[in-house]
């Protein structure tokens, strides 16, 4: 195989309890990569079309992915890559991890799949370093493995795929407003109460349970956030309205998807999904926010080349 082309799904992270551990891939927004096998050795990105990002190896997270790989790998050649953004860069729905593990993933079938999905996420995650200054996993292991992903210890790396339930659907919608990742984690405490914590594992633990067993309403008992929801919130403004209309629209659930300022619902059903999506809607038409927005099923095959 001498090149590829690839769809690498948008992703939600934390998913209300989970911060930092768990995620999901969607179905119907991602991007699309081009990766080809070059004779000249080294990794270039020849395109990136949809965004302004920056084109040099070692300043997008695709780039410095690629590398991650390449370095591990016996193969002399090179790489170069071409990326469609569809997934805007920071509104929290995982542009930068679609990009890195697009990137592993692509270069991992070019090369006979040497890697195994757990290295592939070890290599995702340094592009994503870059982005955040931190090698987090709950983006890219979901992209790279389709489905709801639990990031169950960090040292060493232990990640577990979880259940779908077949009717599960996400609202997603993206307020144009400006949220920074690195002002998004500043701003969060680094100790939480015994009591929080309780409160929180006990969710993190429902959720789980709650999507093995399909059980919608554990899965909505679940989708609880005590430790940084409430701080974070305040950066999003209409979160509040948002949470308190999709409830009454009938989501499961409703939170802040990564670091936002994108909110998420998971429903039961596309018909719910959709009142839900009229209902984001509606809190943003009245405060003035201009807005993108997506209902989507949740992707279980994560990356998959297409055409
Ligand atoms: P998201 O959670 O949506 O990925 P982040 O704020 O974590 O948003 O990451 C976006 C940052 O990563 C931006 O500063 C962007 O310039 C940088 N970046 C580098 N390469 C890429 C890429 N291929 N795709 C998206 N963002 C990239």
């Amino acid at each position: 195989m001498e090149q590829i082309k690839i769809f690498s799904p948008a992703t939600i992270a934390n998913i209300s309890c989970g911060f930092d551990v768990l995620g999901l891939a969607l179905a119907s927004i991602g991007d699309e990569m081009l990766l080809r096998k070059t004779e000249k050795p080294g990794v270039r990105i020849t395109k990136i079309l949809g965004q302004n990002l920056p084109l040099e190896t070692s300043q997008n997270v695709a780039g410095v992915a690629a590398l991650a790989i390449l370095n591990e790998s016996d193969y002399q050649g090179g790489i170069e890559i071409e990326i469609t953004k569809r997934i805007k860069a920071g509104s929290g729905i995982g542009s930068s991890a679609a990009s890195a593990a697009g990137a592993v993933w692509a270069i991992n079938q070019l090369l006979n799949k040497p890697f195994t999905e757990l290295e592939l996420v070890k290599f995702a995650m340094e592009g994503e370093a870059l982005a955040s200054g931190v090698a987090h996993a709950d983006n890219v292991a979901p992209a790279l493995l389709g489905g709801f992903t639990l990031v169950r210890s960090y040292d060493p790396l232990d990640v577990i795929k979880i259940n779908t339930p077949s009717e599960l659907h996400a609202t997603v919608i993206h307020p144009q407003i400006e949220v920074k990742t690195s002002d998004s984690r500043k701003i969060l405490k680094t100790t939480i109460s015994l009591k929080d914590g309780v409160k929180q594992w006990g969710n993190v633990g429902g959720l789980i349970a709650g999507l093995f067993l399909e059980d919608y309403e554990l899965i909505g008992r679940s989708l609880v956030d005590h430790i940084v929801e409430p701080i974070r919130a305040m950066l999003i403004p209409g979160f509040n309205e948002v949470k308190m209309a999709t409830k009454n629209a009938g989501a499961l659930g409703t939170g802040i998807s990564g670091s936002g300022p994108s909110i998420f619902s998971l429903s039961k059903g596309e018909k719910t999904a959709e009142k839900v999506a009229q209902a984001m809607k509606e809190v943003y038409t009245t405060i003035g926010v201009d807005y993108d927005i997506y209902i989507s099923k949740i992707n279980k095959k994560g990356i998959y080349p297409i055409e």
